[in-house]
């Protein structure tokens, strides 16, 4: 997932995601209602069919601009030399595309809004309090610089590109070009916090050679960015500017992947980052006032984190996703003694057989609906869908009376299953199928759908007797559906394969 891929806004939490093809998805949520809309395919991305292997890069990043409108920035990897000369690196493939939903809290439609560079990679958008939209990325390829562009006016408009993060090939070393990946989230109040590890991109045999951990902060009101003792830097920072001030830890040799930041009521930062030793190792750290203290370990099984969300200075939630004798989990960890000791305090997700993944915090969260994770089957190599979860202080928002919320759900048992025969499954595009209900749920009302993977419903029906055959011969072609019988309250899926 790229960040942020959710927001709430007016009753209503978005989200986006890399769907089918690798094009952008959007589903929503309303709070008030209990119900789910979407998804709705929001644009193409160019990485889906252009190469013969899967290109994930271009993941969607969504924001929401004051105005109510839903933008989606996705599908870039460095862009295409199609597009021209790229002034601020060089060029890989797919194209940063920026799209916006053609009415104001409503995902159905959407329009392509060519304001932002083609060249983008890992994109990332932060919203102020006043409604400025920053889109960060690199620009390029891995030999690019890093920059942002800005828009005052809800997204129709951008900035000319400015360049924070210097990509250069060494002095010391011309088959090496120092470069960058980072990440960056609102700060408080008025200004912007960044964490960045550097990238060794070598000419020949290149790796994925990345190392240290660095954090700075803009001051959103001039532009000006500053290290953690508040020291003024002058940017565009090159590694030997970085390497003198902006520096979390030296990790020398090790690799390292840079996680998340935030700040705390008395300004001072705390920076997570992953050491790849023997083992995936997640480390936190935070700035005292005078210097960055000893990373700590949460625990050896912690590999990854999001959500570090500060109660006091001293007292810190962090989730982490981690590793233990095999089964990976999402759990909240704490600390009440600034970040030395944590402790796992409750786990949302946790499974044997599956990868997960989480996003960062909803942007202006409702306490209902505060984080999204993934989950992908590692059992089925051959199954490249994901399940997608959205947590809230009440657990997981579930549709399909279950606890998915994406487009893959599987069979649910309920006491209703054996009170419904569908037949044949599979069943050939050109048959009838028969759907059966017992007599005793008769006098209630009975909702048939059949819903395609990507969760749009292809068909709706009310059955009126006890047998109902339904004409699968609309349905566009052989594949897997899902079919959603409601009765009542209770919603039974059973999954339908048309041959
Ligand atoms: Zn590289």
């Amino acid at each position: 997932m790229q960040h942020p891929s959710s927001e709430y806004y007016n009753g209503v939490t978005y989200i986006a995601y890399q769907g089918h093809h690798e094009d952008a998805y959007v589903c929503a949520y309303n709070h008030n209602e209990e119900k789910w809309y979407g998804p709705y395919r929001a644009g193409v991305s160019l990485l889906g069919d252009e190469f013969p292997e899967i290109d994930n890069h271009g993941r969607p990043t969504l924001v929401v601009s004051n105005d109510g409108y839903i933008h989606l920035f996705y599908g870039g990897h460095g862009g295409i030399k199609e597009f021209g000369e790229n002034t601020f690196g060089n060029t890989h493939k797919g194209k940063q595309i920026h799209v916006v939903s053609k009415y104001p809290e409503d995902i159905t439609e959407w329009e392509e809004l060519p304001n932002v560079s083609p060249f983008g990679t890992y994109n990332q958008t932060v919203k102020m309090d006043n409604g400025d939209i920053y889109l960060f990325y690199r620009h390029g390829g891995h030999k690019s610089h890093w920059t942002y562009q800005k828009s005052t006016d809800n997204g129709r408009t951008f900035s000319d590109e400015v360049i924070i993060l210097w990509h250069k090939i060494r002095q010391d070393a011309p088959n090496i070009h120092d470069a960058w990946y980072a990440w960056f989230d609102k700060g408080f109040g008025n200004t912007i916090i960044a964490t960045y590890n550097y990238h060794l991109c070598a000419e020949v045999n290149h790796g994925a050679y990345r190392y240290n951990c660095y954090y700075m902060m803009m001051n959103c009101s001039d532009g000006t960015w500053e290290n953690a003792a508040g020291h003024t830097l002058s940017i565009p920072i090159t590694k030997e500017y970085a390497d003198q001030n902006t520096l979390v830890y030296n990790s020398s040799t090790t690799n390292t992947r840079r996680e998340v930041c935030n700040v705390d009521a008395n300004g001072n930062p705390s920076v997570t980052f992953r050491l790849d030793s023997s083992e995936y190792e997640l480390y936190f750290t935070r700035w005292n006032g005078t210097n960055w203290e000893t990373p700590v370990r949460p625990d050896r099984s912690a590999k990854n984190s999001a959500g570090l969300m500060f109660k006091s200075p001293s007292e810190i939630d962090m989730l982490i996703y981690g590793k233990d004798n095999g089964i990976g989990n999402i759990s909240w960890w704490h600390t009440d003694n600034t970040g030395l000791s944590w402790t796992k305090v409750q786990t949302l997700l946790s499974s044997g057989t599956a990868k997960h993944g989480m996003s960062t915090r909803t942007r202006n969260a409702h306490p209902d609906g505060q984080f999204v994770f993934y989950e992908k089957d590692l059992t089925d190599p051959e199954n490249l869908y994901c399940k997608m979860y959205l947590w809230g202080k009440s657990g997981f928002l579930t549709r399909y009376s279950e606890t998915t919320v994406g487009f893959q759900v599987e069979t649910v048992k309920s006491e209703f299953d054996d009170k419904i025969k569908i037949y044949p499954n599979p069943v050939k595009s050109n048959k009838q199928l028969f759907v059966t209900i017992d007599a005793p749920f008769m006098g209630n009302e009975i909702n048939l759908s059949v819903i395609n993977l990507l969760g749009q419903k292809l068909i709706e029906e009310k059955i009126q007797s006890n047998n109902s055959v339904l004409n699968v011969k609309v349905l566009p072609s052989a594949s897997v559906y899902i079919l959603c019988v409601t009765i009542g309250n209770e919603t039974i899926i059973e999954k339908l394969t048309i041959e």
